[in-house]
């Protein structure tokens, strides 16, 4: 059993994960590479500290290619009142994600 990080360095990758995210958001108009390539690195610090992304930070981006879910702009949103699933669709690869909600 590894032990577990101290809080600090945990407290420093949850910052940096922020940062990372807020940075994709900005960037994905200019350079999408770039912006993909942070929440790469977001997810990347996040499997090595064990640190999990909030909800809403995991709404945010697409699993398979990595680009920031803008509604809108790179994901389209809609409801299945049937299934009461939010599915989420990344407008750059076509992947679908879905989420209950209340
Ligand atoms: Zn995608």
């Amino acid at each position: 059993m590894k032990r577990k990080k101290p809080e600090w360095q945990l407290e420093i990758a949850k910052e940096r994960i922020e940062k990372l995210f807020s940075l994709a958001g900005s960037t994905y108009d200019s350079t999408p590479n770039r912006s993909r390539r942070y929440v790469e690195l977001a997810r990347k610090i996040g499997l090595r500290y064990n640190v999990r992304l909030d909800k809403e930070q995991k709404r945010n981006f697409c699993k398979k290619c990595n680009t920031i879910l803008m509604p809108g702009k790179t994901s389209q949103t809609h409801l299945d009142s049937r299934t009461k699933a939010i599915i989420i669709k990344c407008q750059n690869c076509n992947y679908i994600s879905r989420y209950p909600y209340k």
